[in-house]
């Protein structure tokens, strides 16, 4: 499966998709020079992301100033395999690899301003992938650690982070479903993999005031939960509908369900 997660919002932008690349004509964007010394066109991934954050953040309701800012900022070209880099400013998920996806911009803005950050907490993210969405957490909060449980997308994503100078975000390899104890009580938790009920650990490692944003249902379709935790008592709201891949773990989906047999 590679889906990552697909908003079912509705779209009043998306009528003029192509518009973006017609309006930054390539040959035009951005040159450099070749092994001949002569101008090639290339992509214009700053005009991209600018015309991305417009088209498919903005114009869908997000209003964080905060948030605007950090996926204006966060080279998400740089977080895909190159095969892919031309479409990372794209309304939709990419394979990273080993069967897992990068989530759609949108998707990757929503859960960040659910979570509501001022810029002091200390925030645990379950899934890192390409640690695309950590990038973006690291520039709203004080620190993220982010969970994974494939070695070779974790050991891809610390890499990129370091070499991108990400400097507050650390990357750690392991079961999520089972939070990450070591860096607790967390002001907030995103969960970037579908789970089939709120894991417990998760919960017991939110502080208090904290807020945990997972999607949360059967496999092939969840809801984006937001929890509250306050005085010790637990708020629930439904965000809206979305798809993400399976978290595979002990509070998650067994290894090699086919989305029936919650773990
Ligand atoms: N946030 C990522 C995309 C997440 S895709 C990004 O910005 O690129 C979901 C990720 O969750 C996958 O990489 C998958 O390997 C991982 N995952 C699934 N179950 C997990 C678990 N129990 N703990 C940690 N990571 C998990």
């Amino acid at each position: 499966m590679d889906i990552t997660c697909v908003s079912f919002k509705a779209d009043p932008s998306n009528r003029n998709a192509n518009a973006t690349l017609q309006r930054f004509p390539r040959a035009l964007a951005v040159t450099s020079a070749n092994g001949n010394g002569l101008a090639a066109a290339g992509p214009d991934f700053e005009a991209e992301r600018r015309e991305m954050v417009v088209r498919q953040i903005r114009r869908r309701g997000i209003r964080s100033s905060r948030v605007i800012e950090a996926m204006e900022t966060v080279p998400r070209h740089l977080f895909v395999p190159p095969e892919h880099a031309a479409a990372a400013y794209t309304d939709s998920p990419l394979p990273i690899g080993e069967g897992q996806t990068i989530s759609q911009p949108y998707i990757v803005a929503a859960m960040a301003e659910a979570l509501s950050l001022d810029g002091r907490e200390r925030v645990l993210e379950v899934g890192a992938g390409s640690g695309y969405q950590a990038a973006v957490l690291s520039r709203l909060a004080q620190e993220v650690i982010a969970v994974e449980t494939q070695p070779a997308l974790g050991a891809a994503a610390r890499e990129r982070l370091t070499r991108l100078a990400f400097t507050n975000v650390w990357i750690e390899e392991g079961d999520g479903s089972l939070g990450w104890p070591a860096g607790a009580p967390y002001g907030a938790i995103l969960v970037a993999a579908g789970a089939p009920a709120i894991p417990q650990p998760l919960v017991d490692q939110l502080a208090e005031g904290g807020r945990l944003v997972i999607p949360v249902g059967p496999a092939d379709h969840q809801e984006l939960l937001r929890i509250t935790k306050k005085e010790g008592k637990l708020k629930t709201e439904s965000l809206f509908p979305c798809r993400f891949v399976p978290l595979i773990g002990l509070h998650g989906w067994r290894p090699g369900a086919t989305g029936s047999t919650p773990s």
